[in-house]
């Protein structure tokens, strides 16, 4: 998951920031031309409008009512002058109706004097004076512009000399003219190219702004208007005049004494650029979430079954084969499980046999071992089982001092039941007399077949005299049943020598031996009895 954001992060990331930066760049870039194109027509506005003024000013000069009104009065026509005089001022206040930039018009004499004037209470007329803050074009005298109190409005005063047909100055045409008349041609440059065209005097006063808020106009800061002229053209960052941070240039115009700036709202630059920033940031916010949601869901449908899978092994490394795993999906990890399941079935599978196989062999050797230690005509221990018997009671006699008997039973005149009834009668009966010995003994005693008609009966901590009374009870009952063969009755006795385990016992021989010994007394007493070693010195 991380991978996945991380490659979807840089590159996208590294591209947008790229394309940020050439944004930036090209806005910058944009707005630089744009400011250079408005302060080019705002410059051009300007000089039109200067122009304008200055033909006007010029025409009226050589205008015939100006003209005459300057010239000597001829001596043959003195009552003319007081006609031509009278008619200046008339045809002054004419013109400067007429054309709404004049604010007032002025004739005067080489002198200064004032010969006649558009106002009938003229403002005192200030000419241009020759300093460094006036323009001189084609003749033409052009003041700074400035705040006037009396007309209320930013005025420049333009001054022309009278000539006569001579080209004798005859005196001087001053013009006061409004230079807010200038502001529509301005406005109308703002809406070519965005921004706010600002002229300030030289000392950084404003004059004229084309802005429409109605804030007052604050003075540009000495350093800014240093740094505006010095890298005129140029645009720079500064604290603009509504006291927010813009982005101006200034040129200078030849024709007049002013700065032309041209400003735009930072902010309202960069809002494109900041729209397109948290564009961008949202795009990349919105791809990162879902490449995370994608790698998420990936991610959880390679480790969600990878976990079930690992989880199986464990539970089949510990033994437990009954594990089952849901196959989700079609792609290699959902063959991976369905293989898994496979091999866990045949597993399942392989050790059920087994256990049915391990049963089976684990009854077998049961019989076997059964088989082993058991006589097969009459069911009873083996001459084999009957030694460890006998191994082990004289181990547990050694350790707890409690003696255990011992019978030996021997079926009289066998030899001649067997050459009486048959081999197979012999065997029959056999069987049935080891059948009366296992319904006679205790839990706890051994009965087994020593050899051919020979049995042994071990009782385990059991005196002498229980050993006679069970003997005793044997001989009874075998000497009072009926062994049945093909419909014959066949009577049996038997002959039982009985003696205890001793110390002195070296090995079960030694106590067979006696025990023996008292059997043969018993057949040699005449059969049928019981013979104990209380009976016999032994
Ligand atoms: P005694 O009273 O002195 O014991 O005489 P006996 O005939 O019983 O003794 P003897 O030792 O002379 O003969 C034992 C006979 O038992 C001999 C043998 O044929 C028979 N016999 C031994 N084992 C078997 C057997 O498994 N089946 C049968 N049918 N006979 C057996
Ligand atoms: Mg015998
Ligand atoms: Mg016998």
């Amino acid at each position: 998951m991380i991978f996945a954001i991380l490659a979807t992060l840089i590159p996208s990331a590294g591209l947008g920031l790229l394309s940020y930066w050439q944004n930036e760049a090209m806005v910058a870039n944009n707005v630089a031309q744009q400011l250079q194109t408005l302060a080019a027509d705002a410059n051009r506005e300007l000089e039109h409008w200067l122009e304008a003024r200055i033909i006007e000013v010029r025409t009226l000069s050589t205008s015939n009512a100006v003209t005459k009104g300057l010239a000597p009065p001829p001596p043959s026509a003195p009552v003319n002058t007081t006609k031509n005089t009278q008619l200046l001022p008339h045809y002054l206040r004419l013109v400067k109706d007429k054309l709404s930039p004049l604010l007032q018009l002025a004739v005067l004499t080489p002198s200064g004097k004032i010969v006649a004037s558009s106002s009938d209470t003229p403002p005192p007329v200030i000419l241009p004076s020759a300093g460094p803050q006036t323009t001189k074009a084609d003749g033409v005298m052009i003041d700074t512009p400035h705040w006037s109190q009396h007309y209320r409005t930013v005025t420049l005063t333009l001054a022309v000399p009278v000539l006569s047909l001579d080209d004798e100055i005859l005196g001087t045409l001053v013009a006061v003219v409004d230079l807010n008349t200038l502001l529509p041609s301005l406005k109308y440059a703002t809406k070519i190219s965005p921004g706010d065209i600002l002229l300030l005097d030289l000392a950084g006063q404003p004059l004229l702004g084309t802005h429409n808020d109605d804030a007052p106009f604050e003075p540009v800061a000495r350093q800014v208007l240093q740094q505006l002229r010095e890298e005129a053209g140029k645009p720079i960052a500064f604290e603009g005049h509504l006291q927010k941070s813009v982005l101006g240039l200034a040129v200078m115009p030849k024709t007049l004494p002013v700065l032309v700036v041209v400003e735009r709202d930072r902010a309202d630059i960069y809002q494109a650029w900041a729209a397109f920033r948290n564009l961008f940031l949202s795009l990349m916010g919105g791809l990162t979430l879902l490449v995370g949601l994608i790698a998420w869901q990936m991610g959880r449908s390679i480790v969600t079954p990878l976990e079930h899978l690992t989880g199986a092994a464990d539970h089949i490394a510990a033994g437990d084969l009954s594990v089952q795993l849901p196959v989700a999906q079609r792609d290699e990890l959902g063959h991976l499980t369905q293989v898994f399941n496979q091999m866990t079935d045949n597993l399942r599978q392989s050790r059920d046999e087994f256990e049915a196989a391990s049963q089976t062999l684990q009854k077998q050797n049961k019989l076997l071992e059964k088989l082993s230690i058991t006589d097969s005509l009459t069911g009873l221990y083996n001459r084999k089982k009957l030694d460890d018997i006998l191994a082990d009671q004289l181990a547990r006699f050694k350790r707890n001092q409690r003696p255990f008997a011992l019978l030996m039973l021997d079926i009289d005149h066998f030899k001649k039941l067997n050459d009486t009834y048959g081999h197979l009668a012999g065997d029959q009966v056999l069987a049935s007399v080891a059948r009366t010995f296992s319904n006679s003994i205790r839990n706890i005693d051994f009965v087994a077949r020593y050899g051919g008609e020979e049995f042994v009966i071990v009782l385990p901590e059991t005196a002498l005299s229980a050993a006679r009374d069970m003997a005793e009870r044997i001989l009874t009952q075998v000497r009072s049943a009926s062994y049945q063969f093909n419909d014959q009755s066949i009577a049996v006795t038997l002959s039982i020598g009985v003696a205890m385990s001793r110390s002195s016992d070296e090995s079960a021989d030694t106590l067979l031996a006696r025990t023996d010994r008292m059997l043969y007394e018993a057949k040699r007493a005449g059969r049928d009895r019981v013979i104990c070693t209380d009976d016999k010195s032994t």
